[in-house]
């Protein structure tokens, strides 16, 4: 039999009855399905769920994301992390509105132009949304197709990705494009887990070379990555009544326009004179995907907050339930929760 009639038809059966079809983007709206696969980047399908929930009912429509500011934006992805993703959702969802009468292109060379939309979420858009043919090489995906080959070099080199497309490209059906690139995807989250693999209930565990080697815990080969850099933090959570001060993060990088407490350093000792300091909070740490953040907080109060000078362009004073619907990332947010 033809390999590639062989996996497509394996998958799509296996797909139909063990698959993951309640999923709540699988409604078939090219939207819904764009924004999950953003919000999957990076992020498990259960942590995935209750914000895209969340932000759909915030943005029902790409007219009324396109139409938003960016601050409510943020706030929706608050706590989910990779803030650019959001940023350039929104970006995108103007461009959609503006260039494509709001309708998201089927058309793979117009959708690699869409800030935040590369090769995978591309391929993953035409054959989940439109049920065209595309190619998602997400990591789970990547996972089933290097222990398929037994490919054992490391995952993440440019030569190693292009084999695997390649093969991508070979095995991908003539039709039901849509639920073979959701059994690809479910396999590797379900069966071809990357510790111990359940390769007995696989439905391709007869084509699949690692199996028949038994090396499927060996593959995928992952080259060890730089460590991280430890960075330190120092923040004052001032509080004065019920109101809690915020900066607005004005600097480039990390967590860019989101609202975080002012660092200690900007406080000068005129400032801190006006302060009353109540306690030093548990560390916090944070981890990103090239840094390590260690957070430390000190808790002040102020008695009239009229009488610290503050730029009022940059900062704000807002009452703890307002605070947590900003855009704020987790380490602002589980501070809030738990020391306000
Ligand atoms: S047989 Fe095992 S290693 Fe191979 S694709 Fe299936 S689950 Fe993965």
């Amino acid at each position: 039999m033809h390999k590639m009639s062989f996996f497509s038809k394996k998958i799509i059966n296996w797909q139909k009855i063990n698959g993951r079809n309640n999923l709540p983007w699988q409604a078939k709206s090219p939207y819904h399905v764009w924004i999950s696969e953003i919000m999957l980047q990076q992020t498990q399908v259960k942590t995935v769920v209750p914000y895209f929930h969340k932000f759909i009912n915030s943005f029902p429509s790409i007219k009324s994301l396109a139409e938003s500011n960016l601050d409510n934006v943020l706030a929706s992805w608050s706590g989910l992390g990779y803030y650019t993703r959001a940023k350039n959702i929104h970006l995108t969802s103007k461009i959609i509105h503006e260039k494509y009468n709001g309708s998201i292109p089927n058309n793979y060379d117009q959708l690699i132009e869409l800030p935040g939309i590369g090769e995978s979420t591309a391929g993953a858009l035409l054959s989940l949304a439109f049920d065209e043919p595309g190619i998602i090489l997400d990591g789970n995906v990547k996972r089933v197709l290097s222990r398929v080959l037994a490919n054992q070099s490391p995952i993440n080199h440019s030569k190693t990705q292009n084999e695997l497309k390649k093969f991508a490209k070979e095995i991908l059906p003539k039709k039901n494009f849509r639920i073979y690139s959701q059994g690809m995807m479910d396999l590797g989250s379900l069966i071809c887990t990357s510790l111990n693999p359940s390769c007995e209930s696989c439905p391709i565990k007869n084509k699949c070379k690692s199996f028949e080697l038994n090396l499927q815990n060996s593959i995928p080969v992952k080259t060890s990555k730089n460590p991280k850099k430890e960075r330190n933090i120092k923040w004052v959570l001032i509080s004065s009544k019920d109101k809690v001060l915020l900066k607005r993060n004005k600097s480039k990088g990390v967590w860019q326009n989101l609202w975080l407490f002012p660092e200690e350093n900007y406080f000068d000792d005129k400032k801190f004179n006006l302060l009353e300091e109540k306690e030093s909070l548990p560390l916090v740490t944070h981890n990103l995907s090239h840094q390590k953040l260690s957070i430390s907080t000190k808790k002040y109060f102020l008695k009239n907050k009229d009488r610290l000078p503050i730029d009022r362009r940059g900062f704000v004073w807002v009452n703890k339930k307002e605070s947590v619907k900003m855009g704020i990332p987790k380490p602002v947010k589980l501070i809030l929760e738990n020391h306000l």
